[in-house]
């Protein structure tokens, strides 16, 4: 027999850490810090819409985690918990074996355990519902109104694979498995930068994490800030596989600036913090790169190498081109 309860204990309860209550009663427990804040976020995938049924379970809990705890990472707060809420239309366990092994090994790693959740039976198709729970100190957090004039835009790790990996998934390049390959855990391991953004958090200014496009995320910062920005496109920190892949370089150019699903941070700090940041991302064994400047004139202009304007992909921000 599969009741609720077998599911429970054989998928999802695991030790929890000290000082915390785990799966098994009817409220995990946890204590934060005294004087810091408790950042919480919540994510909702629907098959059909988010994912596929034939998607490899073991990525899809990867991700489903991944991509709550790149909004903890977005402002700052290191993780403290989650919590699952899983709705099943039937029980198959090769999936929920492979789909918790990849949740339940980037919780391990980020720290992140899984204290609680609900399970059910869904009528229609499978839904997954992640809420990470994590502590900034107080008064911290990165938030996305906080840049200003003059700060050094930064971004974390590379950019450009997650959309190739998409396009070519979708048939919208050319059918290229080298690449695909090379590209493919960029879409569906996003690996965000949880251990380096706890120590942005009074030191950088504003953040967010990538997750429709570099442009298109950072306009969300202009917006909430009420300043400009200038990117540099040369020093752009673009995937290896994709600046070696011989596509067209305006694909790239999309890809690179324009592409969703990066999971990583776009961030603003005062120039005066370029060294701790450099220090703090080689601890954390993240790349950090610095990509342009915030200004006071609203509009987001991109230049090339030689100073030139790069001509935008078109996309959501026109209104910033
Ligand atoms: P309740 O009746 O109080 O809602 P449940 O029987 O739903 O309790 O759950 C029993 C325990 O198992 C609780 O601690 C709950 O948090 C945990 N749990 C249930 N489903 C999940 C899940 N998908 N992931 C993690 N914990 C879960
Ligand atoms: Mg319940």
């Amino acid at each position: 027999m599969d009741t609720e309860f077998d599911l429970i204990s054989r998928y999802f309860r695991r030790a929890a850490p000290a000082g915390m209550l785990g799966v098994g009663d009817d409220c995990a427990l946890l204590a934060p810090r005294t004087g810091w804040q408790m950042a919480t976020s919540t994510d909702l995938l629907i098959e059909g819409t988010h994912f596929l049924a034939e998607d490899d379970p073991g990525s899809l809990g990867h991700k489903a985690l991944a991509v709550n705890i790149s909004d903890l990472a977005a402002m700052g707060a290191e993780p403290l918990a989650c919590l699952l809420g899983l709705s099943l239309p039937r029980i198959d366990h090769t999936w929920l074996a492979a789909f918790t092994e990849g949740f339940h090994c980037l919780a391990q790693r980020a720290r992140c355990p899984l204290i609680g959740g609900d399970t059910t039976r869904s009528p229609a198709g499978l839904v997954i519902s992640v809420t990470v729970l994590g502590q900034v100190p107080a008064g911290q957090a990165l938030l996305r109104s906080a840049a200003r004039p003059e700060d050094d835009i930064w971004v974390t790790g590379l950019l450009g694979a997650a959309d190739v990996a998409l396009q070519l998934r979708l048939g919208k390049l050319p059918a290229n498995p080298d690449l695909l390959a090379a590209t493919r855990d960029a879409l569906d391991r996003p690996d965000p930068p949880w251990s380096f953004a706890p120590a942005l958090a009074g030191l950088a200014h504003a953040a967010l994490d990538i997750s429709d496009g570099l442009l298109q995320d950072l306009g969300h910062i202009l917006e909430a800030s009420h300043c400009g920005a200038r990117l540099d496109y040369a020093r752009m920190p673009i995937h290896p596989a994709v600046s070696r892949s011989g596509l067209d370089p305006d694909v790239i150019q999309r890809a690179v600036l324009a592409g969703g699903d990066v999971y990583q941070l776009c961030f603003t700090a005062p120039s005066e913090a370029r060294d701790e940041i450099q220090a703090c991302a080689r601890r954390a064994d993240v790349l950090a790169t610095r990509v342009g400047v915030i200004r006071e004139a609203p509009g987001l202009h991109v230049i090339d190498a030689e100073g030139q304007a790069v001509s935008l992909p078109a996309g959501g921000f026109d209104h910033f081109s």
